[in-house]
């Protein structure tokens, strides 16, 4: 795939900024003003909102989109709107809107990801595509494949988090894994953090911004409202126009690379230990499966069961301590030490299964 860029010849960070709703038009076109004296690359403003529960405010419809292009008209800035269906598409495109963006309860939906592809279909407009939902990379890659196979070749993806029941400190979960297996595939394709969506709330903004930044981010999408407190949708985590620019101000932009000798040769130098250290990993890691295929047998021969909870509580609660004194997360240890037990699980069957297809051959 030849994907162009959306954003060409940009210094990072890209800066798209605006209301989450477009309310009225004297407040859409205060947030521009202000946002067009920062200098941000691309003002956005929803205009069809998709609410998760019927009674919250839905959008004003196609009437604030010549409030959008009262927005170009006043003050140069490139404007964006989502759509989620085919009419949303003509509508946008008849008023000049410069990119559309596919929010994240569409991405989730083929038939309307589609929908909209075969709308766009000759049409030359940058597409932002977020992630869907629900943390299933293949339905953010699927989507912007088919906007791609509908001829739309500029395409950047939105980062905005997934949804996550339970407790958590985010809105919606960031899993950076799932974004950076996304550039993986899509190497060409500009990236855009939406700290808004992700946090849910402004003390986290900035935090996750840099986070985003660290980790080679192309850009960020922030919700920014004169009252934010006021506004009709999203108001705990949008930032007046005062507080989007510290929040600027504050981020720290490092460089992608370097051709700087002594850096390279030091990173060199840290990035083998790491290898080292990984291949160490993997050793480890066989030996504890060969042991626990010994177990596996052990267990055949006395018919024992393979899933015993008193020692897998243990060894998890071992590892959490363990882990605290070399400083890694109770998160992560109890993440890692599931996933080595599901591995250990799957030998221990899978010697128990030839066992007793030895068995049956000698029957
Ligand atoms: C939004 O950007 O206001 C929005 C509705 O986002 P998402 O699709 O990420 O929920
Ligand atoms: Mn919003």
């Amino acid at each position: 795939m030849d994907i162009r860029p959306v954003f060409p010849n940009f210094q990072r960070p890209v800066l798209i900024a605006g209301p989450c709703s477009a309310e009225t038009e004297a407040q859409v076109l205060s947030t521009a003003h202000a946002l067009a004296e920062q200098d941000i690359d691309l003002f956005r403003a929803g205009i069809w909102k998709p609410r998760t529960r019927p009674d919250s405010f839905e959008g004003v419809g196609a009437k604030g989109l010549a409030w959008l292009r009262r927005v170009k008209e006043e003050t140069g800035l490139k404007v964006t709107t989502e759509v989620a269906n085919a009419n949303h598409v003509y509508e946008a495109l008849k008023y000049g809107i410069d990119v559309l963006w596919v929010g994240a309860r569409t991405t989730v939906n083929p038939f309307s990801v589609q929908e909209i592809a075969d709308a766009l279909r000759g049409a030359d407009v940058p597409v932002l595509v977020k992630n869907p939902i629900n943390p299933d990379l293949k339905l953010w890659m699927g989507a912007i494949e088919r906007l791609y196979k509908a001829g739309i070749t500029r395409l950047a993806a939105i980062h905005r988090g997934f949804s996550y029941f339970g407790e958590t400190r985010y809105r919606n979960v960031p899993r950076w894994q799932i974004p950076l297996e996304l550039k993986r595939h899509f190497p060409d394709m500009q990236l855009i953090c939406d700290n808004s969506h992700i946090c849910g709330r402004r003390d986290l903004l900035l935090e996750v911004a840099q986070k985003a930044l660290d980790l080679n981010f192309d850009g960020l999408m922030t919700e920014v409202h004169p009252t934010p407190d006021k506004a009709w949708s999203d108001a705990t985590q949008q930032l007046t126009p005062v507080d989007f620019v510290h929040m600027v101000d504050q981020l720290v932009v490092r460089q992608p690379t370097t051709d700087d000798t002594d850096f390279l040769e030091t990173l060199d130098n840290l990035r083998h230990q790491i290898d080292e250290l990984d291949e160490e990993l993997f050793q480890i890691l066989g030996q504890r499966m060969q042991v626990a295929e010994r177990i596996g047998l052990y267990k055949r021969r006395n018919n024992i069961s393979i899933f015993q909870p008193h020692r897998w509580a243990q060894i998890i609660e071992k590892a959490v301590i363990k882990g605290r004194q070399w400083g890694l997360s109770r998160e992560f240890v109890e993440v890692l030490f599931k996933a080595i037990h599901d591995e250990s699980i799957n030998h221990q069957e899978r010697v128990m299964k030839a066992a007793n297809n030895e068995l049956n051959v000698e029957r």
